[in-house]
C-alpha cells in the first residue's frame, strides 16, 4: 500500500481555519472566537452574533429586551416540525424540543406569519445544552463537512464550527390564550 497514513497538517478549510492538535482553530485567534465551552465560534455577521448571544444571555432574539418570563417560564416561538429528515414530528411536540432559536419578548411573540407553522410557548426549562454547525472531518478522514447538531459533551467538538447555541426546552405551557401571545 502506499496510502499514507499520516493526516495533512493542514487542510483546505479556508484562510481563518487550520488544523492543530486540539482541533480546529483560527490562524489568528482572537477574544470572542470560542464559546463558553471553548467550542470555536463562526466569525460571522452582526445578526447571527446577536443571535448567539441572546441565546446565551436569554434575551429577545429580535430585539436587545428581556424574554417574557411568568411563572410558567421563558417565552418561546417555535417552528413546528417540518417532518424532514433532519425535523421530524413526534408525539408530545415540543416537550424536550432543541432549538437554536432565542426566547422572545410579548411585543415578538407573533409569528412571522399569522399562525402559519409556529406555536408559542413557556418554557420553565432552557439548558444550554449544545451548538448547531459546520462539523469538519478529523484529519486523515475522508468526509466532506456536514451541518450537525452538537452537545457540549460530543467527543467530536474540537472539529465544529458553531454557527448557533441549542437550548431544549422542557416544562412547557402553552401561550395560547393568553392574549397578546396569541
Ligand atoms: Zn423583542
Amino acid at each position: 500500500m502506499t496510502t499514507s497514513l499520516e493526516p495533512p497538517a493542514v487542510l483546505d478549510l479556508g484562510r481563518l481555519l487550520e488544523h492543530t492538535t486540539r482541533g480546529l482553530a483560527y490562524a489568528d485567534e482572537r477574544d470572542g472566537d470560542r464559546s463558553i465551552e471553548n467550542v470555536l465560534l463562526s466569525r460571522t455577521d452582526s445578526e447571527t452574533s446577536y443571535r448567539r448571544t441572546a441565546m446565551e444571555q436569554l434575551l429577545c432574539g429580535l430585539c436587545s429586551e428581556l424574554p417574557e418570563r411568568t411563572a410558567d417560564g421563558v417565552l418561546w416561538l417555535l417552528p413546528l416540525p417540518t417532518g424532514a429528515p433532519d425535523d421530524p414530528r413526534w408525539d408530545g411536540w415540543p416537550e424536550g424540543v432543541r432549538t437554536t432559536e432565542p426566547p422572545v419578548c410579548l411585543q415578538h411573540a407573533t409569528p412571522p406569519r399569522a399562525g402559519v407553522g409556529h406555536r408559542v410557548f413557556y418554557a420553565a426549562e432552557a439548558e444550554l445544552v449544545g451548538v448547531h454547525g459546520t462539523l469538519h472531518p478529523a484529519p486523515g478522514v475522508l468526509a466532506a463537512p456536514v451541518d450537525r447538531m452538537l452537545r457540549f459533551d460530543d467527543p467530536r467538538m474540537h472539529w465544529m464550527l458553531a454557527h448557533s447555541y441549542v437550548r431544549q426546552l422542557h416544562r412547557l405551557t402553552p401561550a395560547n390564550g393568553q392574549g397578546r401571545t396569541r
